[in-house]
């Protein structure tokens, strides 16, 4: 299959999932990570409609959008995110999802909007990323008082030993948490590769998808 051709089939299974769920597809926005892949097939993508791009190392991410800062992409920041890199990051992203303590988003703060979602581990184990349950209320007040930043709502990874639509359902429920405190923080950054049609079904509105659409992804250097 070509990149065409795989970009074609997840856009056919995205308006079926969202057709299952009696949603709105165009309600859905489809990121394409694209790590690890050089600039070239961002280029080939942008040419095939594609405008939502995911990064989720710095370095890597600041070389492609300086290399094709000809182009109007929207890049979003999904990895684990050191606060020292913050200032830098947010030169060139349009969102960070994976807001996960207050140091971090007190360093992503600035001048002008910057989208974020509060990222939610959903493991025991700290080094996944992302924050637990009980700190949302918390977050989500820092990030509300943090001048720059727009909140977006919750983004999570389904744990790999998981049942995806259980964990997505998970995220859905906390939420409501959130919007308890901001209304429009409804957003749902969830849904990947293998399982981005339960994560519609529970309401994803950002979709993380990357080897469905970009094939498989080379070695690291
Ligand atoms: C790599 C990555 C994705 C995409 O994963 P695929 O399984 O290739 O679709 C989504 N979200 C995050 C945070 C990632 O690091």
């Amino acid at each position: 299959m070509e990149l065409s051709d795989r970009l074609d089939a997840v856009r056919a299974g995205v308006s079926a999932a969202a057709v299952e769920a009696g949603r709105d597809p165009a309600e859905i926005t489809t990121i394409v990570v694209t790590k690890f892949h050089p600039a070239s097939l961002v280029r080939e993508l942008v040419a095939l409609g594609v405008r939502d791009f995911g990064e989720n190392r710095h370095q890597e991410a600041q070389a492609k959008a300086a290399e094709l800062s000809d182009l109007d992409l929207r890049w979003h920041f999904v990895g684990q995110l050191q606060t020292n890199k913050a200032r830098q990051v947010r030169q060139y992203a349009h969102a960070v999802h994976s807001v996960d303590r207050a140091s971090l988003a007190t360093a992503l703060g600035g001048e002008g909007e910057l989208d974020v979602f509060i990222q939610l581990n959903l493991t025991d184990d700290p080094g996944r990323g992302g924050a637990q349950p009980e700190t949302i209320e918390a977050l989500t007040e820092h990030v509300l008082a943090t001048p720059g930043l727009r909140l977006r709502g919750l983004m999570a990874v389904a744990p790999l030993e998981a049942d995806p639509r259980r964990a997505f359902a998970t995220v859905r429920e906390h939420s409501q948490r959130v919007r308890a405190l901001a209304p429009e923080a409804s957003d749902l950054s969830m849904g990947m590769s293998g399982d981005y049609r339960e994560a519609i079904l529970e309401g994803a509105t950002h979709l993380r998808i990357g080897s469905a659409i970009t094939g498989n992804r080379p070695a690291r250097g």
